[in-house]
């Protein structure tokens, strides 16, 4: 099988890093093109960006000189990791010169045509790409999103006890790392030594976009926090169920979650899409966000809670399972269901 070949739009970015670093070596797709901001724009990769992954460049990828965010680019699909400021309209011109985007961005998430996707959760959504097709005149183009990088670890968390118990109201506090703020983020001075409790925007996200990803209306309170972790958001869970259930059931029902990536043996799917923790003081985010090559959740401190039923502690890495490795694993599942194909460059 000759490999896609993907284009990078925000590829000097956090999650524009990440994509990189994960794709190198990928089974199915290749690093074509990059694009980033005019700043950015007509430099070789390797000398325009502040690079922070632990691996170095790949070198095939350093010397890729970097392109404006426009078509064309020479590849057959994009990940965009844009800013949100630019990401919208840029998409929207990608996905309408016939190119499938899978997106980061929170632009097009909440759009009633658009799959906002965790393969593990909804693949069914895959389906309203047809409509959205039909709705926006678009010939080989899509759009596809991934979820905000706090809701995929909670979401997934949710996924098996509403489908076993039912979920009907969730209380949700996120301790979220520094690099979900992008680069240069938080500035030290306000971070070390603190914790701020507020991260515009991400309280909504919280709340409405695992109802959308569930299909079920959900009350949800969220109250999110930046804290000085450089990767994984933790989040401490309260739930209330609709069938009554026991401790056991809880931790039993969230170990043998699988889903669809599991089934179908997609390159970047965690064995355990969530791994149960016993241990009193697990999970931590130095110890356990890369388990899995990151795109594993971790669930820990199952309890019962006084005011809701159960009360657990959500771990997942936000570049990796909450940005960059979803929205591969997006892709993946796209491919595996014959919605991309190499275009006539
Ligand atoms: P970032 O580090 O600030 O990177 C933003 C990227 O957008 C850079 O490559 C930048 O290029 C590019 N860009 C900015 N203005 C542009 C323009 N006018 N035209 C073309 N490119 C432009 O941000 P990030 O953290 O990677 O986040 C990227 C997106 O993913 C955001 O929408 C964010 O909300 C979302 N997201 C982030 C995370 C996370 O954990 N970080 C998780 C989930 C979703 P230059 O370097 O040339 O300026």
């Amino acid at each position: 099988m000759k490999k896609l070949r993907v284009g990078i739009l925000g590829a000097t970015g956090s999650v524009g890093q990440r994509f990189v670093a994960l794709l190198s070596d990928h089974p199915w797709f290749t690093v074509t093109a990059l694009a980033a901001s005019e700043k950015s724009a007509g430099k070789p990769y390797r000398n325009a960006v502040n690079w922070k992954m632990a691996t170095p460049i790949p070198d095939d990828v350093a010397r890729l000189v970097i392109m404006e965010a426009s078509p064309p680019l020479p590849c057959d699909l994009v990940f965009s990791g844009l800013d949100a400021s630019v990401a919208g309209e840029i998409e929207e011109a990608f996905a309408k010169s016939g190119y499938p985007v899978i997106s980061n961005s929170k632009n097009h998430r909440m759009d009633s045509d658009v799959p906002l996707l965790i393969p593990e959760v909804n693949a069914d959504h895959i389906d309203i790409i047809l409509s959205q097709k039909r709705n926006r005149h678009y010939t080989a183009g899509f759009i596809v999103t991934n979820p905000n990088c706090s809701v995929v670890g909670l979401t997934i968390a949710l996924k098996p006890l509403h489908d076993t118990f039912g979920g009907e109201r969730v209380h949700v506090v996120t301790m979220q790392a520094l690099s979900g703020a992008g680069f240069p983020g938080v500035a030290s001075m306000e971070l070390t030594d603190n914790v701020i409790p507020y991260i515009g925007g991400e309280e909504e996200k919280l709340e409405t976009e695992p109802q959308k990803i569930l299909s079920t209306p959900i009350l949800i309170s969220a109250q999110c926090n930046r804290v000085p972790v450089t990767d994984g958001h933790l989040e401490a869970v309260s739930v209330k169920l609709t069938k009554k259930a026991t401790l056991e059931e809880v931790k039993e029902a969230l170990r043998s979650f699988r889903g669809e990536p599991q089934k179908l043996h997609l390159p970047s799917a965690p064995e355990y899409p969530i791994v149960v923790m016993d241990e009193d003081n697990r999970p931590q985010p130095r110890l356990d966000r890369n388990l899995e090559n990151g795109m594993a959740v971790s669930v820990g401190r199952i309890r019962p809670c006084s005011l809701l039923d159960y009360k657990f502690i959500v771990l997942s890495h936000n570049t990796i399972r909450g940005a960059a490795g979803a929205a591969i694993l997006n892709a993946e599942l796209l491919h595996k269901r014959g919605l991309l194909s190499r275009r006539t460059l």
